[in-house]
């Protein structure tokens, strides 16, 4: 049946690049050659899910979006899709994404943009928006993204449906093609949050592969108190409010806080002092990791090389400038600066204390709050073509979500209505590995 639904949606909404479709077969039939008691212990049994396409899947093309990957095909599977395999899943497509990770509209992938599935007019978000738009067009139940700054939970919310980043070290990053590794988690998105809570007790737990792994599981519930919030404190960053929030985002956070409210839930304004330099901070942080770490394509170790007859240097040269795309080979610059001689201490090395400030933030807020209420964007999905000439723009649509990445606490986004037909979601955010809290407060309220 997904693999129908992808035939019939993939072409308009482009949210696949490599279609599974022969391992998606012969997995199913072994899945299918199962005991009921066997498949009664996988808790994933036969459920079809997609990959984002940064996370290598055995003999099947991972390609991040890219040029530069467009024909690698990795010999081994990461650590999440060895769980997924060994829960009973079938994956049945690699998800389109923006070009190794970096953007907010997918619109810098390689293989063209992917369109959100609610109105192709606008941008599904990035950098997951495959993974967002394959479940919102029912393709899948389930997908896994990556999230760096944002990539979940921001196209899950401009799609409508569910996303989860957790904690920095629950699910091991084994297999999943670095970006900026001090932030990049690998979280599920679902159309439930109780299938999102499901997913991530597949994919979390102790991973020897990722050395910061913190090797903690979670364990999936179903929520047994549906709208109690009575012992539950939530905090609104005044913060967050005095932005540029569009008023139809703020009307539907305003709708959620009521509903909270109404459940017993105690609200109380909190100040996140330093969340103003959020931006800054991750955008050099995260480019100068990413300068180190795409250091490694190179026309010789992996995939793509640059039809260059000159000497070494001019090959390299020739595959970066060819195989790179623009908002990356941006990223490259911007990182490489802010690590050279001479910028380190005025860049990264501030930007690193800043982070530390950002962390302290959440750390006395959750001292009295158990939740942290706050928009996933500052307005619905923008229309295709709207900020893709203008990067700047285009970062500050992660103003909200950047800081859970900053701090490693875990964030969710669910829907909270739309604003006109484009859906508009809520962010929750918690103290590390305090997970729980967010699925079974998301669950009551979606
Ligand atoms: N939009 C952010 C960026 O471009 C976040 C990306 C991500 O989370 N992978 O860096």
């Amino acid at each position: 049946k997904s693999l129908s639904r992808i035939a019939e949606q993939n072409p308009t909404i482009n949210a696949i690049t490599t279609v599974c479709a022969e391992q998606a077969r012969r997995r199913a039939e072994y899945v299918d050659s199962l005991s009921e008691k066997e498949k009664q212990a996988l808790p994933l049994c036969g459920i079809p899910v997609a990959v984002k396409d940064n996370i290598c899947t055995k003999d099947v093309p991972t390609t991040c979006s890219s040029r530069m990957l467009a024909e690698y095909i990795p010999p081994y599977n990461a650590h999440v899709v060895e769980r997924l395999e060994a829960a009973g899943a079938i994956v049945v497509g690699k998800a389109s994404m923006d070009e190794f990770a970096m953007g907010s509209s997918n619109e810098t992938s390689f293989f063209g943009p992917v369109k959100n599935p609610r109105n192709t007019d606008v941008v599904p978000g990035g950098s997951s928006g495959g993974s967002a738009a394959a479940v919102a067009a029912d393709m899948v139940p389930l997908a896994l993204g990556s999230d760096t700054g944002g990539s979940i939970r921001q196209p899950a919310s401009h799609c409508g449906v569910v996303g989860l980043k957790p904690t920095y070290g629950r699910v091991s990053r084994y297999g999943l093609v670095a970006f900026a590794s001090s932030f990049d988690q690998i979280g599920p998105l679902a159309q439930r949050v109780e299938d999102a809570s499901l997913l991530l007790s597949v994919i979390a737990g102790e991973d020897r592969r990722d050395s910061t792994n913190a090797a903690r599981a979670y364990k999936h519930e179903r929520p047994e108190t549906r709208g109690d919030f009575s012992n539950v404190t939530v905090g609104v960053p005044k913060e967050y409010f005095s932005h540029e929030v569009s008023s139809e985002v703020a009307a539907r956070i305003e709708t959620v806080i009521e509903t909270l409210r109404h459940g017993g839930a105690r609200i109380t304004e909190v100040s996140l002092p330093n969340v103003s330099h959020a931006i800054a901070a991750y955008y050099v942080l995260a480019t100068a990791e990413a300068s180190s770490n795409l250091a490694r394509f190179d026309g010789v170790k992996y995939g793509f090389r640059a039809d260059e007859s000159g000497d070494l240097a001019r090959m390299y040269c020739a595959t970066r400038r060819e195989g790179f795309g623009e908002e990356v080979r941006r990223r490259i610059l911007l990182g490489t600066y802010v690590l050279s001689s001479g910028y380190y201490d005025a860049y990264y090395l501030q930007a690193a204390k800043v982070r530390t400030l950002i962390k302290q933030d959440f750390s006395r807020a959750f001292e009295t709050c158990d939740l942290l209420l706050s928009p996933v964007t500052p307005s619905p999905a923008f229309p295709v073509g709207e900020k893709i000439s203008d990067p700047l723009e285009m970062y500050l649509t992660d103003i909200f979500t950047v800081s859970a990445n900053l701090a490693g606490i875990p964030g969710i986004a669910i829907p909270a209505g739309t604003a006109g037909e484009l859906p508009v979601g809520a962010q929750l955010m918690a103290a590390d590995w305090d997970e729980k809290m967010l699925l079974s407060v998301g669950a009551a309220l979606h």
